[in-house]
C-alpha cells in the first residue's frame, strides 16, 4: 500500500521516503528464520530490515537507508543503554514520553529535503506491541496539525461464499478500535476479493465517519506492478492529496507504470528458470530474487517460470536429471547451514557438464566453488568452514575486511546479530570478462550480507580447473565474482544483486541471466 502510493505522488513530482515500524522485538530481523519472517532486505548503508523495504525500494526507486526501518527492540535497546549511562538524569524511564518520543524522532529523522513521509505500522490494530506506535502517530498528528498529517487505515472486507455478501463489520470494528486510541482515519483502503457495491461504500463512510470517496476498494490486482495503476483509478492519491489541502496538483505521470504492466502481461516469449534452495516453501523467503527474476523477464517482454526447487530431494541422481532437465535456466540462491548443500552442488554440476545457464548468488558461488574445487580440480572433502571443520577450507570465515568505516575484524566467538560483512561495497571487474561485458564496466557497487568467503588459497587450484575470479574487491583480497568462460553463462557472485533490481531499471545480470535462459530455450 503504501510502495503504491508512494509511486502515485511521485508520478505527480513529488519527494517522498517511506519508512517502516515493526513492533516485534527483536532489534533487528537479521536474526530471523526466513520461514518466520520472510526475507532479510539490506539496504546500502548496511543495515538488515523488513523485506517491506524492498518493495518500497522497486516501487519508488530510493535507495532505502537504515534509518528507514525501526523494531520496538531497537527502541527499547537504545533507551536502556542511555538510561544505563543516566542520560535520564534522574527521571523515570517511560513508554510515554521516552518511548513515544523516540519513535515520532525516528518517524521524522532525515526528512528536510522531503514533501512526504510515509510510515507504515506493521501488524493490526489492536495488537499490545503496536501500542506504542500507535500513541506515538496520534501524538504526532496533533503535534504537526490535521492539515500536515494524514491516516491511512488498511482494512479487509471479507466475502462469505456461503451468504454470497461482502461483510463490512470487520471494517467498523477496527476502525472503532482505532478511534479508541485516539486517531481517526481520514482514508480506508478496503483489501476485498468482490467489487464494492455502492450501497456497502456508502455504509463503510457513515459507520466509520469518512467521507464516501475516501473508502477505497482495493481488489486483488492481476499483479503488484498493477496495484498503482488501480489505486489511482480509485482515487486514492486524490483523496490523499484533498486531505493536505493540496488542490492544484497536476495529473500524474504514470508512463512508466503502464510500460511494465504492458511488459509483464503481454509476454512474447517464455523460460522457466529452476531455483534450488532452502526455503522454497515460502516465497516471501526468496521475494526480491523473485522480482528480479521477473525484472529481467521484463527487459526480454519475456515470462518467466520459477520452479522453487528443494535442494534435499536432489540428493539423489534420478530425481535431479528428471526435475533439472526441462529447465532453460539455474539458479542456487543465498542461504545459510549445510542442509540441502549436497544437492545444490550436484544442481550446479549438473548445470556445468550440460551448459545450461547458471547463475549462483552468495552461498550459491560459495557452492558453484565447491563444485569446481570436489568435481573439476580434484580438491577432496572440499568444503566450508560454515558446515563444520575441514581438511580444505575452500570457503572459511571472514576474519578482516575493509569497510567505509575502518578495518573490520570477526572471529568464531562473534555475536551473530549485525556481524556480517553487510551493505554496500564496491569490487573490480576484470578487462574482458564476462561480468564486465554484462555490467558494461570495470567497477561495481553491490549489497553483501555474508560471514564466509572464498579463500585465495585456492585460487591458482580453481583457475586451473577453468573458474575464473573475475571479480574482486578493490584491495584484491576478497573474491567477489567467479565464471566459467568455457560455458555458455555460468557466474557466481558473493553479494545480492537481486536487492539493487527494479522493475524500471532490471539487473543487467538479471537481465543477462534471462537473455541466456531464452538462447537455452531455443536450443531444446
Ligand atoms: N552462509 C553464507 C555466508 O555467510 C552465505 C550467506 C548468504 O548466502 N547470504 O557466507
Amino acid at each position: 500500500m503504501a510502495a503504491s502510493l508512494a509511486a502515485l505522488l511521485q508520478a505527480r513530482g513529488y519527494k517522498v521516503r517511506i519508512r517502516k515500524f515493526d513492533p516485534y522485538l527483536n532489534v533487528d530481523p537479521g536474526t530471523m528464520s526466513p520461514y518466520q519472517h520472510g526475507e532479510v532486505y539490506v539496504t546500502d548503508d548496511g543495515a538488515e530490515t523488513d523485506l517491506d523495504l524492498g518493495h518500497y525500494e522497486r516501487f519508488s526507486g530510493v535507495s532505502a537507508r537504515q534509518s528507514d526501518n525501526v523494531t520496538s527492540g531497537r527502541i527499547y535497546r537504545d533507551i536502556i543503554a542511555k538510561e544505563r549511562r543516566g542520560d535520564y538524569l534522574g527521571a523515570t524511564v517511560q513508554v510515554i514520553p521516552h518511548v513515544t518520543d523516540a519513535i515520532k524522532a525516528f518517524a521524522l529523522d532525515e526528512s528536510d529535503d522531503l514533501d512526504f513521509i510515509l510510515c507504515e505500522i506493521g501488524g493490526t490494530v489492536g495488537d499490545i506491541e503496536s501500542l506504542p506506535f500507535m500513541e506515538a502517530i496520534r501524538q504526532l498528528r496533533n503535534e504537526l496539525g490535521r492539515d500536515q498529517t494524514l491516516s491511512i487505515h488498511v482494512t479487509l472486507v471479507p466475502y462469505v461464499t456461503a451468504a454470497g455478501e461482502l461483510k463490512t463489520k470487520p471494517t467498523q470494528h477496527s476502525v472503532r478500535e482505532l478511534t479508541s486510541l485516539g486517531i481517526q482515519p481520514d482514508v480506508l483502503l478496503c483489501r476485498c476479493e468482490h467489487i464494492l457495491p455502492d450501497n456497502e461504500r456508502a455504509k463503510i463512510a457513515a459507520f466509520c465517519n469518512v467521507r464516501k470517496e475516501a473508502v477505497i476498494p482495493a481488489l486483488d490486482a492481476e499483479s503488484i506492478y498493477a496495484v498503482p495503476l488501480q489505486y489511482h483509478a480509485e482515487g486514492l492519491d486524490d483523496e490523499v492529496l484533498r486531505g493536505f489541502g493540496i488542490t492544484d496538483s497536476k495529473e500524474p505521470d504514470l508512463s512508466r507504470w503502464y510500460d511494465i504492466v504492458n511488459r509483464y502481461h503481454n509476454p512474447e516469449g517464455e523460460v522457466t528458470v529452476g531455483v534450488i534452495g532452502k526455503y522454497v516453501g515460502l516465497q516471501d523467503a526468496y521475494k526480491s530474487l523473485h522480482e528480479a527474476l521477473v525484472h529481467g523477464g521484463m527487459a526480454h517482454k519475456t515470462r518467466v517460470n520459477i520452479k522453487w526447487l528443494d535442494a534435499e530431494l536432489f540428493e539423489n541422481e534420478d530425481d535431479l536429471v528428471t526435475k533439472l532437465e526441462p529447465m532453460h535456466a539455474i539458479l542456487v540462491p543465498g542461504g545459510f547451514g549445510e542442509r540441502g548443500s549436497e544437492g545444490k552442488i550436484a544442481s550446479i554440476k549438473f548445470a556445468r557438464e550440460r551448459n545450461i545457464p547458471f547463475f549462483g548468488i552468495c552461498l550459491g558461488m560459495q557452492m558453484a566453488c565447491l563444485d569446481g574445487a570436489r568435481n573439476v580440480s580434484g580438491i577432496e572433502n572440499a568444503s566450508t568452514s560454515e558446515f563444520g571443520s575441514t581438511d580444505n577450507p575452500v570457503i572459511g570465515l571472514i576474519t578482516e575486511w575493509q569497510s567505509k568505516d575502518g578495518t573490520q575484524l570477526r572471529d568464531d566467538d562473534s555475536d551473530l546479530g549485525g556481524t556480517m560483512r553487510l551493505g554496500a561495497y564496491r569490487a573490480k571487474l576484470s578487462d574482458n570478462s564476462h561480468v564486465a561485458s554484462v555490467y558494461e564496466a570495470q567497477n561495481i557497487e553491490e549489497r553483501h550480507r555474508h560471514r564466509f568467503e572464498v579463500n585465495l588459497a585456492y585460487k591458482d587450484m580453481l583457475e586451473s580447473g577453468g573458474l575464473i575470479f573475475s571479480g574482486m574487491s578493490p584491495d584484491g583480497r576478497l573474491p567477489e565474482i567467479v565464471e566459467r568462460p568455457d560455458h555458455p553463462w555460468f557466474i557466481g557472485v558473493q553479494f545480492h544483486p537481486e536487492l539493487k533490481s527494479r522493475p524500471f531499471d532490471p539487473h543487467p545480470l538479471f537481465a543477462s541471466f534471462i537473455g541466456a535462459a531464452l538462447k537455452q530455450s531455443r536450443l531444446v
